[in-house]
């Protein structure tokens, strides 16, 4: 038992010592002197500080940080933390101050210089300064071309300016330095930002360029249904329905959740090519081979309105309304048959009945504190456990936010 308990401390000890010592180790033998490491280890400052940093108590870890950062001032990490705890309390100016004074020091190697300089363009992309943060964050990639965290944020910053060339150069370097099991997400977003370059080139009535940007995008990656529709609408704009046709179909194929966002493309296409009866067909072979398809439904349905047949119509609407009852688009939809077809009152009563079980227990309530939704209101939130923080859910607030801006 006696041994048990020896070994226990034994192995505390031993991790508190990787924990609390490693870090300073580097610092004390490149500086040549020996730090007077026992203040740190009687002082309880750090570990107390990062014990409130990992229970996201922001103030109460830079107060003890700040303590532990006066015993050791050599001690680089703790205030590259410190720094990085001020710009996330909104205190930027302080944070960059805190970064670039640790720039100054001398001796520091490469990859110290590199760390300060990206804590250093996180500071200055929050404080909105676009060009010091492109500055500080190229400095690290050239200081450390393998950077992922810098390269990461380069991209971001050239896909906010939509400078969708350099945004796709620096991905493609993320994507050659990343492992194997990385690739298929690289080459997704390499299709997106190929993506927007076909949309650009679309913008400059290149539809040629557009054409092969949006080729490549499926070539990198079958499923960015984007660059589908988008190569679609270029041909259709060519006088080529067939071509688009065959575009969209493939979609079905490659993501079949998201073909309905082809459907009204389609619907115009096959009209232009066959008339309107192909497009029924399509939806009636997608509810075929899938069931539960309420979106194919609800396409056919207005189909089949937009051609004089409102009750049929109003039949598919309600199929849908079983398979989502929650789609405002579907009620909406009902709304506008039951007004073609004068609010019938059996109809009307077959829509109540329908929506009884299920619509109406739907109570949609949001957690303000972390955006968490749930279908009624709860006392404490499953995400972010804080007590009596949601609102309700309102599918259009925009009278609500007029109240709140009128009394300023
Ligand atoms: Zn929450």
């Amino acid at each position: 038992m006696t041994e048990n308990l020896i070994l226990l401390a034994l192995i505390v000890v031993l991790l508190l010592g990787i924990a609390v010592g490693k870090a300073w180790e580097r610092y004390k033998l490149r500086d040549g002197r020996w730090l007077d490491r026992r203040k740190i280890r009687e002082s309880p400052h750090y570990i107390l500080g990062l014990d409130f940093l990992v229970s996201n108590q922001i103030d109460l870890a830079i107060e003890e940080l700040t303590k532990a950062a006066g015993l050791d001032a050599p001690a680089l990490e703790i205030h590259l933390i410190l720094g990085n705890l001020y710009r996330e309390r909104g205190q930027v100016s302080k944070a960059i101050q805190l970064h670039q004074n640790l720039l100054k020091r001398p001796k520091l190697t490469p990859m110290e210089q590199a760390y300060v300089l990206l804590c250093l363009g996180l500071d200055f992309k929050r404080g909105g300064f676009i060009d010091r943060a492109f500055q500080a964050f190229s400095e690290v990639t050239r200081l450390d071309p393998g950077n992922q965290y810098a390269l990461l944020n380069l991209e971001k910053l050239h896909e906010e300016q939509q400078e969708w060339q350099e945004a796709r150069a620096i991905r493609q370097r993320l994507a050659d330095i990343a492992p194997a099991g990385e690739k298929p997400r690289d080459q997704a977003i390499l299709a997106f930002l190929e993506n927007e370059l076909g949309l650009q080139a679309m913008r400059e009535n290149a539809s040629e360029v557009a054409i092969k940007h949006f080729e490549k995008a499926l070539e990198l990656d079958s499923q960015t249904v984007p660059a589908s529709l988008n190569l679609g609408d270029v041909h259709m704009s060519q006088g080529e329905p067939a071509k688009a046709v065959a575009i969209w179909e493939q979609i079905i194929k490659t993501s079949p959740e998201r073909s309905y966002l082809a459907f009204e493309r389609l619907e115009k296409a096959y009209d232009e090519i066959d008339g309107p009866a192909r497009f029924a067909r399509f939806c009636e072979r997608l509810i075929n081979s899938n069931p539960q398809d309420w979106r194919a439904r609800l396409a056919l349905g207005q189909h089949a309105s937009r051609h004089g047949e409102p009750s049929r119509a109003l039949d598919l609407f309600f199929e849908s309304l079983v398979h989502n009852p929650h789609a405002l688009a579907v009620h909406q939809a009902i709304w506008r048959a039951l007004t073609i077809l004068d609010f019938n009152p059996v109809l009307v009563r077959r829509y109540v009945e329908l929506t009884h079980d299920s619509v109406f227990y739907l109570d949609p309530h949001v957690c303000i504190r972390c955006r968490y939704r749930s279908t009624e209101l709860l006392w404490q939130c499953p995400q972010c456990h804080e007590w009596n923080t949601f609102l309700e859910e309102r599918i259009a607030p925009s009278e609500d936010k007029n109240a709140e801006e009128a009394p300023a």
